[in-house]
């Protein structure tokens, strides 16, 4: 069941609406929109019955849900979620970009590609501490030794730090030294890890699994949501299809149909999409040109000596070329033309 309230509900209106789901014993997730807030229900086993709410003080309509989702959902909240991370902005109107190393190798490693990330303007800073290798023997990453790097970096030049944590010692660690949550692909379905984060202040980068539905994806974005961190940004980063030209197949196409559902900010990684360093620029500015709010890639100074996805690693003068030509085309996308 969804909640909407009229526009001039006050806020004792919205808690009295609050404290009814609470005492029948479901969880309330008020909405607040530009035009009116909508107040999400989850925990109900059932269907509700709308007469609990349709005669409260500044109710407007008691409506029930059809669809699997409840608070991802444009039913829920017209306009798109913005999530702010201190003085920067996931969604909206701007074109967030984030950059670094697919894994912090090193100090002088990563401090070389923060120099090139923050000269672009971008304001966030990705980089692997916990990595998900597909062998057991290849580089893991530098763990929490890594984390502190780009808390150094975080310092020295004022980005914003986006890192991975592939598991619940991960996410405290994370929470330590970082400003977002990422969850790889390879967890998106990890529901334990999708609830722990839901417990968390963070916001939380969900990328999309290697075979997941949007359905499916969308879905693991809502596990988070209820458990009441509504700072969840999708992140399409490719699929394992038949094609062989590519690491994965980059689907841009989910962002339109994305959009059709959920107000929730929508990242796209060229990199992990591609796995081609030639590819990435191309498809980078296709992400923008359909209505991303943002693009993920990753850099390195030497991407031949990388020790971990080299070969789709941008230089930092390839990647600064592509955040000048990305922004370009952002400039003329109007979210119309989009829509
Ligand atoms: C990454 O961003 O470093 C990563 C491992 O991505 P994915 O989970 O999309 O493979
Ligand atoms: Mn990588």
């Amino acid at each position: 069941m969804l909640i909407v309230m009229k526009a001039d509900a006050t806020r004792d209106d919205i808690e009295r609406v609050v404290r009814v789901i609470e005492e029948l014993g479901f969880r309330a997730h008020p909405m607040p929109g530009e035009n009116r807030t909508a107040i999400g229900i989850t925990g109900n086993p059932g269907a509700i019955d709308p007469t609990h709410f349709e005669n409260l003080e500044g109710v407007a309509e008691a409506l029930r849900v059809t669809k699997p989702y409840k608070l991802i959902t444009l039913d829920l909240k017209h306009d798109p979620t913005v999530v702010k991370v201190g003085d920067a902005v996931i969604g909206g109107d701007e074109l967030t970009i984030m950059a670094g190393p697919c894994a912090i190798e090193s100090r002088e490693q990563a401090f070389t590609v923060a120099e090139a990330v923050m000269k672009s303007g971008a304001k966030f800073y990705r980089g692997g501490a916990f990595k998900p290798r597909t062998s057991p023997y290849a580089f893991q990453g530098l763990g929490e030794e890594g984390l502190k790097i780009m808390a150094e970096i975080r310092d020295a030049f004022g980005l914003k730090i986006i890192t991975e944590a592939m598991d619940e010692r991960g996410v405290d660690l994370v929470e330590r030294y970082a400003d977002v949550i990422q969850l790889g692909a390879r967890n998106m379905q990890n529901y334990s890890l999708l609830k722990y984060v839901g417990r968390s202040k963070m916001p939380v980068m969900l990328k999309r699994g290697l075979s997941a539905t949007l359905e499916e994806w969308l879905l693991c974005a809502e596990y988070i949501m209820a458990e009441g961190n509504y700072n969840v940004i999708l992140c399409e980063r490719g699929v394992r299809t038949f094609a062989d030209h590519a690491r994965n197949t980059l689907d841009l196409s989910i962002i339109p149909a994305a959009r059709k559902i959920t107000h929730l900010p929508i990242i796209v990684d060229p990199s992990h999409g591609t796995g081609k360093t030639f590819m990435v620029t191309p498809m980078a500015r296709a992400a923008v040109a359909v209505g991303a709010d943002g693009i993920i890639v990753e850099i390195h100074p030497k991407p031949e000596i990388a020790l971990s996805d080299g070969a789709q690693a941008l230089t930092p003068d390839i990647y600064a070329q592509m955040v000048e030509e990305v922004r370009a085309i952002h400039e003329v996308v109007s979210p119309v033309a989009v829509a």
